[in-house]
């Protein structure tokens, strides 16, 4: 690990505009994901800014009904949460299918948004990777590419995006909030917060230069069955080959987003309108444009059943009330 400075932040805007004025700063919060890539030398920061004396700890009403989650709330705490288990509880449901206890007991909400990519070689710095050094190529292309992208990748790069609450983010339609430099705040939709990696895939999410995300907002609860199923290689503690998040309404409808297959959770307007058609057509729209490499092509069919398993298990619980 390389030698860096260190400051205690006392305001969102304090903490941005340091980051915006301090060459080579990062923000530091659980540290779960950073401390890791900074001993491997794949990020070096000259400077940390820890977050975690903001009071965004929080987990409150909004006065449309829906629910604030502040950035530095840990893991464990938003899935324990009970109005969360109630009425959000696909959240909780991915939150726990993430990490280890203790890496849930340090991890925040932000955190979990920005964790970067598990590719092999974005972590072996003795390979070709466009994302940690832009230029350098894609070894996972013709390379070791068995949990990668299927779904929104390019020439550059095939990595995923490895949160499991952000799939469930995206279900619930979540908005993060954010502070910039100036002070400024505003709001991104979770649709339009990761980027596809394009000629860019250094560039993985929409804030810009010294933006600190504050919390995130949940819209009023839609009801429904909630279920996020993840299929790994091993049974805890570890990522997604393929996930889907859903909450499925009682007359069929509903929404769904797949993880472990795209650099972000992956939903299709297109593949909600088919939900009374069957999980075989909501699976076509949501695959239809799949880019796997001889390595993942079992990711296609992995999701195919997948999304037939969760839309059974709620078409059963549905039954079941009826
Ligand atoms: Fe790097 Fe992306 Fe290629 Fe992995 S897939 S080696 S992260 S450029």
């Amino acid at each position: 690990m390389r030698v860096f400075s260190y400051q205690k932040a006392a305001t969102p805007a304090e903490a941005a505009a340091a980051a915006l004025g301090t060459p080579g700063a990062k923000f530091i919060a659980g540290g779960t994901n950073l401390l890791d890539l900074m001993k491997l030398e794949i990020e070096t920061p000259a400077h940390l800014i820890d977050v975690n004396g903001l009071a965004l700890d929080r987990v409150e009403a909004t006065p449309e009904g829906g629910l604030r989650i502040g950035a530095l709330v840990r893991n464990t705490a938003l899935a324990a949460h009970a109005t969360v288990r109630r009425d959000y509880a696909v959240l909780s449901r991915a939150l726990l299918a993430g990490a280890s206890a203790q890496l849930r007991n340090k991890a925040t909400t932000a955190g979990n948004l920005l964790q970067r990519t598990r590719c092999a070689y974005f972590y072996d710095t003795n390979q070709a990777c466009n994302k940690r050094l832009p230029g350098s190529g894609c070894s996972a292309i013709g390379g070791f590419s068995r949990p990668l992208a299927i779904l929104g990748g390019s020439d550059a790069c095939i990595a995923t995006h490895p949160s499991d609450m952000a799939v469930a983010m995206r279900v619930l339609d979540a908005a993060i909030e954010t502070v910039a430099p100036g002070g400024a705040a505003r709001t991104i939709p979770i649709a339009d917060f990761y980027r596809l990696p394009g000629n860019t895939p250094q560039l993985e999410t929409a804030l810009q230069p010294g933006e600190l995300i504050t919390g995130v907002v949940l819209p009023r609860p839609v009801g429904g069955k909630h279920v996020y199923r993840k299929v790994r290689d091993r049974a805890s503690y570890a990522f997604a080959l393929v996930s889907v998040a859903a909450i499925i309404l009682p007359d069929g409808t509903g929404r769904l987003a797949l993880g472990g297959v795209a650099p972000q959770p992956w939903r299709v307007a297109a593949a909600e309108q088919a939900m009374p058609a069957g999980a075989a057509a909501v699976a076509q729209q949501l695959l239809a444009g799949a880019k796997p490499t001889a390595e993942n092509a079992f990711k296609v069919t992995l999701a195919q059943r997948t999304i037939a398993a969760v839309m059974a298990e709620a078409q059963a619980t549905q039954a079941k009330k009826g």
